[in-house]
């Protein structure tokens, strides 16, 4: 069983990821919690490339790649493998991503991103993805470490990224979970475990 949890900077994946795990390992499953970009030791790199404020100048086109290369080795190093023996994968970020922040954000062709994403995967779809939906102004409220080279886009940026989530979530109900994200931590975890209970064996 593959889930995603996807949103903007500052939306709480990270400890949504957690408190999900921690409830799934107690239902009696094995657990894998892994994030993108940088879950292997080739992705670590390409984060390192992909966040230093030094990439600036990085082309638009490059770093669509460069994401999808880190999403190609991690899904065949870590995911798949996971699946294939029955574990529960989390993980923090996937395919919509690339298509909300390469996509809409960079002015990409959302399609084409979403196509190279596939290619890369060799069109492995989550389960469930969970949105995790807030605002830029309260997300850059919860900023507390120096910001990265994309917390530091101006506002219209991190706006057409949420935009851009929120259509592929409209797109495909069934498969998506959005959650006020603006709300407590534990009122998100509530919600998120709502869905999972019906879907989880
Ligand atoms: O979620 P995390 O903080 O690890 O993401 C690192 C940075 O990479 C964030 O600033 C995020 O906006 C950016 N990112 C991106 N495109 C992706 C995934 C992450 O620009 N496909």
């Amino acid at each position: 069983f593959f889930i995603a949890l996807e949103g903007g900077d500052g939306a709480g994946k990270s400890t949504q990821v957690q408190a999900l795990a921690e409830w799934i390992r107690n239902k009696g499953h094995e657990v894998v919690v892994t994030r993108e970009p940088g879950a292997t030791p080739i992705g670590k790199r390409l984060r390192s490339i992909l966040l230093d404020v030094a990439s600036a100048g990085l082309s638009n086109r490059a770093e669509a790649l460069l994401y999808a290369a880190d999403r190609a080795e991690h899904v065949d190093s870590v995911v798949r493998p996971a699946l294939e023996r029955g574990a529960v994968v989390i993980t923090d970020r996937y395919i919509d991503s690339s298509v909300a922040y390469q996509g809409a954000g960079r002015d990409l062709s959302p399609t084409e991103i979403a196509r190279i994403s596939r290619w890369a995967t060799d069109g492995l779809v989550p389960n469930l993805t969970v949105l995790l939906d807030v605002s830029p102004e309260t997300a850059r409220e919860r900023f507390t470490e120096a910001p990265d080279r994309l917390e530091s886009e101006p506002a219209e940026f991190h706006q057409r990224v949420r935009s851009g989530f929120l259509t592929l979530a409209a797109g495909d109900p069934a498969r998506y979970l959005v959650v006020d994200a603006g709300q407590e931590p534990e009122a998100v975890t509530t919600v998120v475990r709502h869905r999972l209970d019906r879907m989880l064996p």
